[in-house]
């Protein structure tokens, strides 16, 4: 089956920290070799084209980076170059506002204040514990054991961890909690907020350079399907909008963020000339329209290299 590769976090010796899930330059090289000769790696705008006309064949595969991340500038997009690979990037818009996702600051947090991340789930458990007794027992009353199970590179913590993030806790209970461990442990957030993202001309140079820029909405809503029709339509639009202006036209490819989304997203995506669009995971039971085009995360194909 022809899918998409997902890439999101690079390392390197100097800002970007290595983390969970993080790759080296040297271990996308491997991952580029051996894809090159499993698979047949297409430029976006041939594999755009192929699955307008329904000509992917299931060894056509492309490659895609998330959430407009410097490290991939800074890490993934020099091997691109030594490869001759051009790639989608789906860019979420508030990154370039004074308000960028919290998510990805916490995710840096936990990389640079703790020992391990299993130390992080220990410290936030705690804190959980002491503070939102109530939701910490409605998360013990209600965990599926089964919880994100698709995605088998995640430990028992991730998953309960995750569960806890997005299922439990509202988003402003969430916020709170992190933001009072941030300053027990004082993280240098200001400072981090300009190494984390790439910037406007970043985006720019990309699409200059052959790789293709898409939509990822504006604020990276964790669970895009839970919002009503108008709200999913202003994500798009504010994205399609800061992205147009950047690149000088409309994106017409995007991938769902934390590959949520429902029937009236796919609706706004049309509305918005939307021709393509990938999921974040492989599962196959949903749609399978051409804005769900499934997407395989490198971990699980680093983990079929070893
Ligand atoms: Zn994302």
């Amino acid at each position: 089956m022809t899918f998409g590769v997902m890439f999101h976090h690079f390392h390197d010796a100097g800002i970007h920290r290595r983390g969970q899930g993080s790759l080296s330059a040297d271990r996308l090289r491997a991952l580029l070799g051996y894809l090159g000769l499993q698979y047949n790696i297409l430029t976006p705008g041939d594999y755009v084209e192929r699955a307008l006309g329904g000509r992917l064949a299931p060894d056509d595969i492309c490659l895609s980076f998330d959430d407009a991340l410097l490290c991939q500038y800074d890490v993934a997009v020099p091997v691109l170059d030594e490869f001759g690979i051009k790639a989608f990037f789906f860019v979420y818009s508030s990154i370039f506002t004074d308000t960028p996702d919290n998510l990805e600051l916490y995710r840096d947090f936990r990389n640079a204040s703790f020992d391990g991340i299993d130390d992080f789930y220990r410290v936030f458990f705690d804190l959980l514990e002491r503070q939102l007794p109530r939701a910490q027992q409605r998360y013990l009353d209600t965990y599926p054991a089964d919880y994100l199970s698709d995605f088998g590179f995640y430990t028992d913590n991730d998953r309960r961890f995750r569960f806890v993030r997005d299922q439990v806790l509202t988003q402003s209970e969430y916020d709170g909690l992190m933001t009072d461990m941030m300053g027990r442990a004082g993280y240098p957030r200001e400072e981090r907020m300009t190494q984390l993202w790439m910037r406007a001309e970043h985006v720019s140079a990309l699409d200059a350079a052959g790789h293709e820029i898409g939509l990822h909405s504006h604020s990276h809503p964790m669970q895009m399907r839970t919002l009503d029709r108008a709200a999913q339509e202003t994500e798009y639009r504010l994205n399609r909008r800061m992205l147009s202006a950047i690149c000088g036209q409309a994106p017409r490819t995007m991938s769902h963020p934390c590959g949520s989304y429902s029937d009236d997203t796919l609706d706004v995506l049309r509305d918005l000339d939307v021709v393509l669009g990938f999921r974040s995971n492989m599962s196959v039971t949903h749609g399978g329209s051409l804005w769900e085009i499934p997407r395989e995360d490198h971990a699980n194909l680093l983990q079929a290299i070893k």
